[in-house]
């Protein structure tokens, strides 16, 4: 069974218990409004040695800081301030105290650049690997939550930095070249946490998602949640430094903010951003009344199977 047949079954079969409230499965973050227009949101990722880092290739300070940000970067997706996580960890007994002093040094500065709590979690032996699972809490005014369900046919397609580089660090890694520009940029992702809140407030955003498994596949969250299709100019993909097309249209775990926007207000959005951030939103295609991903090059369709990372 894929990852995402395995959720699709869970959610079928969980369908009739009581919501109690919550906006479930489906988002980066499930959702609890909670009164005076405000909502909580929640999201777990789960890190498992020898699936998302080899021990040797991390140090503990960079994993610690990783297992949060890609938290961060879910909660940021919703437009929503991340405010309180909890922490499992299930360490075997060769990792030392030394690591796990490491582990928690780089967990606690990430945490205290974004001004988030540690609340509570649970530590545990393993037999394995090392196991890590981090559960994100945010805020938001209810009124600036972003859904991936609420892309427009018209809609321009918008992401919020250059792609690939972390694509392109996993194949060094894997190569052994362990001091390559691109691998730093694999083991210290940075979420958009200040982006995401920004986004959050801007109207003229409509979807908003976290590039975690590649363009490829996760535009088609976008597009399966709004009932939409998507066309994708590959000249106007934005191509990290040592990264290429495909890299930056397939390669995983890049944590930049995909999101679409009201094709009037589209450029003074990005205008306003970069002067913000400094950074740009690049345009990269627009949101279609179709079902299907189109792939253009200079406005003709060219047929690609391209598709982003799976963990299955
Ligand atoms: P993301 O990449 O943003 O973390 P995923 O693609 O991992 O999101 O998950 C898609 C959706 O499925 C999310 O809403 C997530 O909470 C939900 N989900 C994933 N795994 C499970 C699970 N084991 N049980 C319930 N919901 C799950
Ligand atoms: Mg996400």
């Amino acid at each position: 069974m894929t990852e995402f047949g395995f959720i699709d079954t869970l959610r079928t079969l969980c369908a009739d218990l009581p919501d109690n409230g919550f906006e479930g499965i489906g988002d980066d973050c499930a959702v609890l409004p909670v009164g005076e227009g405000r909502s909580l949101v929640f999201t777990a990722d789960l890190l498992v040695e020898g699936v998302h880092f080899l021990r040797a290739a991390t140090s503990p300070e960079e994993l610690g800081a990783k297992a949060l940000a890609v938290n961060l970067s879910d909660v940021a997706a919703m437009g929503a301030r991340p405010v309180a996580t909890l922490l499992s960890l299930a360490l075997p007994a060769d990792a030392t105290d030394e690591w796990a002093v490491r582990f928690s040094e780089g967990y606690h500065a990430l945490s205290q650049r974004f001004g988030v709590a540690l609340i509570g979690g649970d530590t545990t032996r393993s037999d394995g690997g090392i196991t890590i699972n981090v559960t994100a809490i945010g805020c938001a005014d209810s009124a600036h939550l972003k859904r991936r369900s609420a892309a427009r046919p018209g809609d321009i397609l918008l992401v919020a930095g250059r792609l690939g580089a972390s694509g392109a660090g996993l194949q060094d890694l894997l190569d052994s070249r362990y001091d390559t520009p691109a691998a730093a940029v694999h083991r210290n992702p940075l979420p958009q946490v200040e982006e995401g809140e920004w986004l959050g407030r801007r109207p003229e955003v409509h979807a908003l998602m976290d590039l975690s498994d590649g363009l490829a596949s996760d535009v088609r969250h976008i597009m399966a949640q709004s009932h939409v299709g998507a066309a994708i100019d590959l000249e106007c993909i934005p191509v990290a430094d040592g990264a290429d097309l495909r890299l930056a249209a397939c390669g995983g775990e890049d944590y930049k903010l995909l999101l679409s926007a009201d094709p009037r207000c589209a450029k003074s959005l990005a205008d306003d951003f970069l002067l913000r951030f400094g950074t740009p939103l690049y345009p990269i295609g627009t949101i279609e009344s179709s079902d299907r991903l189109r792939w253009l090059q200079n406005g003709c369709e060219v047929l690609l199977d391209w598709k982003g990372f799976t963990h299955y």
